[in-house]
């Protein structure tokens, strides 16, 4: 009689809690500024399947850690069937959920649940190994950005995984003392399967009835009153991403990756993110995921050159802001009213300075690495954008890039007349002059002004000549394409430089564009279209597999060298091409591909992204060291690449360090146009 009541007054004292503690969650996700992402429902579904039921970037990352992710999920999971079953028999002593009787399904069941309850416990052991003694660095903390993380007791993530241990324990004691009891014959068909209940039953053998009574509702309670306890931590800590890790990757971003949201700049009233209120409600979502593992900033370039961005911290300083506004935000409830101030300014105030802002290079490592789909380049560029464009706060190297882009659509600021001077001894059909072709070659901005890269588009444009490719160049009339202004926030000057561009582009009716350069690659194929301007975009590489497997042009064999590929993080991780340039650089012969640790998604950025390329980074920070660094362990003869970016601070780091006479850096164009026969 005293079970059912007292079990009844916990259950609504701890639902209800936690019902009021995730109300005020959703007023805060209420109160953001909306965002669409329903569209391509099945899309969502199969992430969901995929990222958090498979547990994909756990089980493809940093092991143990992956695997014992895995065991605890889906035996969480498991053991809820459980858990319920025992709310039900404080009710009914014999009560089984639908279908799971012990005599029906319920028997595989508990042969199911103790294997996996068996497996949590292995993985709880780890886990606890890994914070109590183990200390790795992911976990606790990256300094000097994430010094207030590591300074910060880790009781949070010790209570949870206790308890965690709590529920498998008290589960097994609770069935071997009902086993030992061996006084109901449901409990002997239970005890067919359930091999490790039945083990622990064993073991207790020889002990008084009372006692194994009282020990089996003792463990009953303490595993009811754990979960409920924990129901209650999990919103106010940072496993609230067991709740909200699967509808954020449900709602995670499908547009292309490399696509950075359109500011609507004749509607909007602000330009950017400066305030707490202004970010959506997938923003704040993302906020609430954060499972705190760290694998974003053990990724970031930023962070492991020394500069004061952490992914990490960036993101827990935003949530735990968010959370100590939360009464403001919910007077004000609908966000708008009073202006929408809610809040101070967070950017430059103290909570997110602009350093940490300006220190990413966009190279989206972190959300490479992130297993709960957290995105961090849109929020870091809004930020941007309010510093730039409403308080017009940016470093002060900015200011040439932005005047050359404004004054002669470049970020050097050569004077426009000298964009094709590259091909003055070349015999190139400018479009304005001949007419149509096939392919338009977009030669951008360090194809056409940059020394070094000048050399890389000579050669491009040989091996195009060579396979009679029809192509044109624009000359003196190609324009740049802003994509160096949208990253650095200044989405004006951007959304400007590409309206007169498109419209060139359309005067000449382009359709094929081609393209050697990922980040011209990358703002023509994914951001073009949301101003109009739709083309058919092909990288270099991808048209030279295409020419070498049609036999239009073919390699001849070069002395044995052994080259290394690096990654561009343009055309890697936000576009996805992996394999052609390494295809490419396969049909060299004498060519032996050596890869780089790390490599392909998980390639380290060159330091040049996000509009790198124009700041001036201090000496002892430079990322370009730390990835010429890995490329020399490979004792490669070449580092390719097929960036021009990527270029200059490759060949920047190893004259660094001493090594520019041995190593040469070169575009994989220029490898294959040395190797034509
Ligand atoms: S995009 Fe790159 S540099 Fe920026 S926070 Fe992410 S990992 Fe760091
Ligand atoms: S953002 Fe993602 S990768 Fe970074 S700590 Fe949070 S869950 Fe881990």
């Amino acid at each position: 009689m005293l079970t059912p009541f007292l079990l009844t007054a916990l259950i609504l004292t701890a639902v209800g809690v936690f019902g009021h503690t995730i109300y005020r969650r959703f007023l805060l996700l209420r109160a953001a500024r909306p965002e669409p992402r329903f569209d391509r429902f099945g899309e969502r579904l199969r992430g969901v399947l995929v990222y958090a039921f498979g547990q994909k970037k756990f089980l493809s990352g940093e092991q143990p850690a992956g695997w014992t992710h895995f065991v605890i999920f889906w035996g969480f999971i498991t053991v809820a069937i459980r858990t319920l079953t025992l709310f039900g028999q404080g009710y009914a002593p014999h009560f089984y959920l639908p279908g799971l009787h012990p005599d029906g399904l319920g028997g595989p069941y508990l042969l199911l649940k103790d294997t996996v309850e068996g497996g949590v416990i292995i993985a709880v052991l780890i886990a606890l190994y890994r914070w109590l003694f183990a200390h790795p660095r992911r976990l606790f903390g990256f300094a000097p950005a994430e010094k207030r993380l590591a300074q910060q007791s880790h009781w949070e993530a010790l209570v949870i995984l206790f308890f965690i241990l709590g529920l498998m324990v008290t589960d097994f004691l609770y069935d071997g003392a009902r086993f030992a009891l061996e006084s109901d014959p449901l409990n002997l068909s239970e005890r067919r399967w359930a091999f490790l209940g039945s083990a622990v039953a064993s073991l207790m053998q020889g002990m008084e009835q009372k006692a194994l009574k009282l020990l089996g509702d003792l463990s009953w309670w303490l595993h009811i009153v754990i979960i409920l306890i924990f129901l209650n931590l999990l919103p106010r800590s940072k496993h609230f991403h067991i709740i909200t890790a699967i509808p954020n990757v449900f709602f995670r971003k499908l547009e292309p990756a490399g696509a950075l949201s359109l500011m609507d700049l004749e509607k909007g009233e602000t330009y950017g993110t400066s305030r707490i209120d202004q970010f959506t409600w997938k923003q704040v979502l993302d906020m609430y995921s954060c499972t705190e593992c760290g694998r974003c900033s053990s990724a970031c370039p930023a962070t492991s050159s020394g500069k004061p961005l952490a992914p990490r911290q960036l993101l827990l300083d935003l949530r735990d802001y968010l959370y100590d506004r939360e009464g403001e935000i919910q007077q004000k409830k609908i966000r708008g009213q009073n202006g929408g101030e809610i809040g101070v300014n967070i950017v430059g105030q103290g909570l997110i300075s602009d350093d940490v802002l300006w220190a990413c290079t966009t190279c989206r490592a972190c959300e490479e690495a992130c297993p709960v789909m957290i995105e961090y380049v849109d929020k870091i560029v809004d930020m941007r954008r309010h510093l730039v464009q409403e308080e017009t706060r940016f470093p002060g190297e900015l200011n040439r890039t932005f005047r050359g882009m404004e004054t002669s659509s470049n970020p050097w600021g050569i004077g426009p007349e000298q964009r094709d001077a590259w091909a003055k001894d070349l015999d190139i059909h400018r479009l304005g002059e001949h007419g149509a072709a096939e392919y338009l070659y977009y030669v951008g901005c360090a194809g056409s002004f940059d020394e070094r890269s000048k050399k890389t588009t000579r050669a491009f444009v040989k091996i195009l000549k060579k396979a009679n490719v029809s192509f044109a160049i624009l000359g003196k009339e190609e324009l740049c394409n802003g994509e160096t202004a949208r990253r650095l926030g200044n989405e004006y000057l951007f959304q400007t430089m590409a309206a007169s561009l498109i419209e060139v582009l359309d005067r000449y009716g382009v359709k094929k564009i081609l393209t050697n350069c990922p980040h011209c690659f990358n703002t023509l194929k994914n951001e073009y279209p949301q101003l109009g301007g739709k083309y058919e975009v092909t990288h270099a590489a991808e048209l030279i597999e295409k020419l070498l497997r049609e036999g239009r042009i073919t390699l001849e064999g070069e002395p044995p060298q052994r080259i290394t590929y690096h990654d561009s993080c343009y055309y890697g991780r936000y576009n996805q091409i992996y394999d052609v340039p390494r295809e490419v650089l396969g049909r060299i012969q004498g060519a032996q591909l050596q890869e780089i640790n790390p490599h392909r998604h998980e390639g380290m950025c060159c330091g040049a992204g996000g509009g790198w390329m124009w700041m001036e980074e201090p000496r002892d920070k430079r990322v370009n060291y730390l990835r010429v660094q890995q490329a020399l362990e490979t004792h490669a003869e070449t580092i390719a690449v097929s960036c021009p970016y990527c270029m200059i601070m490759m060949e920047d780091g190893l004259k660094a360090k001493g090594m520019d006479e041995k190593v040469k850096a070169m575009d994989v164009m220029e490898l294959v146009e040395r190797a034509l026969k």
